[in-house]
């Protein structure tokens, strides 16, 4: 059905009045007016099944933080220099769930802003600049986060307009990359030793590697396996830090690993986490040594004005509560592990449906024209995602190709919604595909 009027009309006010580049999803999106636990309200009454919002981990409109947030509001919130009990408590919590080591916290509000500092104090630990990034990476639109994002389906031009300092190598994508299975390390470590090689040349060092520890951007492919050992090593002989940028698959997405770097056996120096600490609530943070974060002293003072303000760190912590009472990790393995079950039965009955990556409730159903080529499906995929909408589930491609559904639900889900989603996707298949 059509849109109501006042719908329309509202998003010609938006398009009149917001830039263009901040692009909503959807040609013709619901008027979204509420949210409870997985689900979505639009302003007509039709009920939507959230699975790509990994924002609201906890769920929508859970009451027990509303209260959380309320009461803080009410007894005290302001920037974070004065001294008040949430931002040290938040910090030890932080603190007890990172590796041994890990034990000093920085507070800002998006995961931007904490890849921008994560670059930054690389840069100042090491006394050199150059970033090693990988292709097909998303890590924010600050300029030192969107220096090391690559992904062309973000930015058509981002291969040819990234600055000299970045050096972007190979995406060490398992299943459509250069190299193929999970045995493939050594192969992508091959397309690295140039880069490597190239900087070491150029005399002016490493300052660090980002990456994300699943291939979130990618459509949650999980690396090589040992990769991250081996590039850490190489990169930390040259004296540069490893970056986990871990905003999209960790603090306990993947439902069998809190967070992603665990899978592949390494810790890295810093860790950013930002989109569900605060559940929606602008929250994000650098985790990294003591040592580590002294080198921005030479700099001066670091200082984010609502960065870990008391309101943030009530919201982070209370996120933290309801995800260990509701279980909401474990849950993550349990409904992941029967979607992702049900996801791989549909490759057996549609050619279309390539693969299915990652774990937990970070999956990623690609889909593909040939499976031999591995051509991508793009359009197809986006055409899959408007049938759903019409359906009642909103989901969305991504990749560079754009062609692999970004699974990705509050961690609430249950089984039976589980189910509808992929009763939901096996009826546009059987429909069309
Ligand atoms: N890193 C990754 C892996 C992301 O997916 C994103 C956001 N999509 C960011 C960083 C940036 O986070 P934010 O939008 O909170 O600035």
């Amino acid at each position: 059905d059509a849109p109501k009027p006042e719908t329309a009309e509202l998003l010609a006010r938006r398009q009149a009045h917001l830039a263009g580049a901040q692009k909503n999803y959807y040609a013709a999106p619901p008027q979204i007016e509420r949210g409870w636990k997985e689900h979505l309200f639009d302003v007509e009454g039709r009920a939507y099944l959230d699975m790509v919002n990994n924002v609201s981990i906890l769920g929508h409109g859970h009451p027990k933080l509303a209260a959380a947030i309320s009461a803080q509001w009410l007894r005290l919130n302001t920037n974070s220099r004065f001294h008040y009990a949430a931002i040290t408590e938040f910090s030890e919590r932080l603190a007890a769930l990172s590796p041994d080591g890990l034990d000093t916290v920085f507070l800002v509000n998006s995961g931007s802003e904490a890849n921008d500092l994560a670059i930054r104090l690389a840069q100042a630990h090491s006394g050199a600049r150059n970033m090693l990034c990988l292709l097909e990476a998303y890590h924010g639109w600050s300029s030192a986060s969107d220096a090391v994002s690559t992904s062309i389906a973000d930015n058509p031009e981002a291969l040819t307009t990234r600055p000299d300092w970045v050096h972007a190598v190979a995406s060490p994508n398992t299943y459509r990359g250069a190299f193929r299975g999970p045995d493939t390390a050594a192969g992508y470590l091959g397309a690295i030793t140039p880069v490597l090689e190239g900087i070491d040349a150029g005399g002016e060092g490493l300052a660090g590697f980002i990456c994300e520890s699943v291939y979130g951007n990618a459509g949650g492919i999980p690396l090589p396996d040992g990769y991250l050992a081996q590039v850490y090593a190489q990169v930390r002989a040259r004296g540069g830090l490893c970056i986990a940028d871990e905003v999209q698959v960790g603090y306990g997405r993947l439902g069998h690993y809190f967070w992603g770097f665990e899978q592949q056996g390494v810790v890295p120096d810093i860790i950013t986490i930002a989109k569900g600490m605060g559940n929606g609530h602008p929250l994000g943070a650098v985790i990294t040594t003591r040592e580590i974060a002294r080198s921005l002293e030479k700099e001066g003072t670091f200082f984010s004005s609502t960065g870990g303000g008391p309101v943030s760190c009530v919201a982070g912590m209370t996120v933290l509560d309801i995800m260990a009472e509701e279980k909401l990790q474990e849950n993550a393995r349990e409904v992941g592990d029967h979607l992702k079950a049900r996801l791989a039965a549909l490759i057996d009955r549609h050619p279309i449906a390539g693969a299915v990556h990652g774990m937990g409730l970070y999956l990623g159903l690609e889909f593909v024209r040939d499976r031999t080529t591995l051509e991508p499906a793009t359009e197809e995929t986006a055409a899959v995602c408007d049938r759903l909408l019409s359906l009642g589930v909103i989901m969305q491609p991504t990749g560079d190709h754009q062609n692999v559904l970004k699974i990705k639900p509050p961690l609430c889900l249950g089984i039976d919604s589980a189910d509808f989603f992929a009763d939901m996707l096996e009826k546009v298949l059987d429909e069309g595909w």
